[in-house]
């Protein structure tokens, strides 16, 4: 009887970490849609005052701020983006984020 209860509370601890692995994979797939994640989801700012607000609000996974590691233009479609890579110093996750300059106020 015993045995059978340790046997169970090992089949649920398992079970714990696989979905706490999925859930946690699943945000990080998650975290790489949205709005920035692609020239799709480009988001279109009017001064490069919004992408800095934009990208000082963006937090990693892991909780920690991400800092700006560069930034470049990039064509895509025929249309101009200014794309932000931003980097993770705790953990070293990494994101790209577009910005649609088409916009921008001049
Ligand atoms: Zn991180």
């Amino acid at each position: 009887m015993i045995t059978i209860l340790f046997v169970l509370v090992i089949v649920a601890a398992v079970v714990a970490m696989g979905l706490k692995r999925r859930a946690k994979a699943q945000a990080r797939r998650a975290s790489f849609a949205g709005p920035g994640s692609s020239p799709e989801e480009a988001i279109a700012i009017r001064s490069f005052a919004d992408m800095d607000d934009e990208l000082r609000r963006r937090h990693c996974l892991c909780g920690a701020r991400f800092s700006v590691a560069g930034e470049g233009t990039r064509d895509a479609g025929g249309r101009s983006f200014r794309v932000a890579r931003l980097y993770c110093d705790e953990c070293d996750e990494s994101r790209e984020v577009y910005f649609d300059t088409s916009t921008l106020l001049q």
